[in-house]
């Protein structure tokens, strides 16, 4: 399987919730390892500081409409994270998952098509139900796997990159974690975290820091060398499913 551009295999990376201090210390290191973005965005609260009590994030102020245009101008790319960040179910998917993306649209006066499962992969099965006819092309979820063309793009697996996980499986953070495994398949890697912060995560399962985030950035570039597609997931999307209207 050949990506684009003769490349062999794929590296995205995600931020849930996209909050604005990603811009101090994560975006710059993007600029710098030539890596595009993404962040997931809860449609109710762009440019808004969070309101979703009990979140390690909650209070932290999100980026605003214009802050997200310059990171699209720099190739970054949006997804719906929900309405409200509520977990869906069969009762709430109409807003949290289908009115949600008309929001969304609204307040970033841009296209979304893709969801992202906000909290865990409890909500996916009512999400999924109702994501395509609302316009979703992708759906995120929280599996951890190593995504290939053939993977469907209503079930796009992620690597959650934190610096340690609790039992019963403990581990700590691995700036190889799955990128041989991907060059071998001719898969695609899409990185999961919120804010990676210097010296120490702002919750240790759900980010690393951003000197690891810089490890998981130099490992890509020297184990992808110029073998890897650095893309944000819109992009891989719309090729895959442009590669598959092709065939048809
Ligand atoms: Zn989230």
């Amino acid at each position: 399987m050949a990506w684009p551009n003769g490349k062999r295999w794929v590296y995205s990376i995600t931020y849930d919730e996209g909050v604005q201090r990603l811009l101090e210390h994560a975006v710059p290191l993007h600029r710098q390892y030539g890596v595009p973005g993404h962040v997931a965005l809860v449609a109710g609260q762009v440019g808004v500081p969070r309101d979703v009590p009990g979140s390690s994030f909650d209070g932290w102020m999100i980026l605003s409409r214009a802050e997200l245009d310059g990171l699209c101008a720099e190739g970054w790319g949006v997804s719906c994270h929900g309405m409200t960040h509520a977990a869906i179910g069969p009762d709430n998917a109409d807003v949290e998952v289908v009115q949600a993306r008309a929001t969304l649209e609204q307040a970033l006066g841009r296209p979304v098509t893709m969801f992202c499962v906000p909290g865990n992969n409890d909500s996916y099965p009512s999400a999924l139900q109702v994501a395509a006819a609302a316009g979703y092309r992708a759906i995120m979820t929280i599996t951890d796997m190593v995504n290939t063309p053939e993977t469907d793009l209503m079930a796009l697996g992620r690597v959650p990159i934190h610096t340690r996980y609790p039992g019963p499986f403990f581990s700590v953070f691995d700036p190889y974690k799955r990128l041989h495994q991907a060059r071998d398949l001719g898969g695609w890697v899409i990185d999961y975290c919120h804010c990676p912060l210097p010296g120490q995560p702002v919750h240790e399962a759900k980010d690393c820091t951003l000197e690891e985030l810089e490890q998981r950035f130099e490992t890509v570039r020297r184990v992808g060398g110029d073998e890897v597609w650095l893309a944000e997931p819109n992009e891989v999307v719309a090729w895959l499913t442009d590669r598959e209207a092709a065939r048809d």
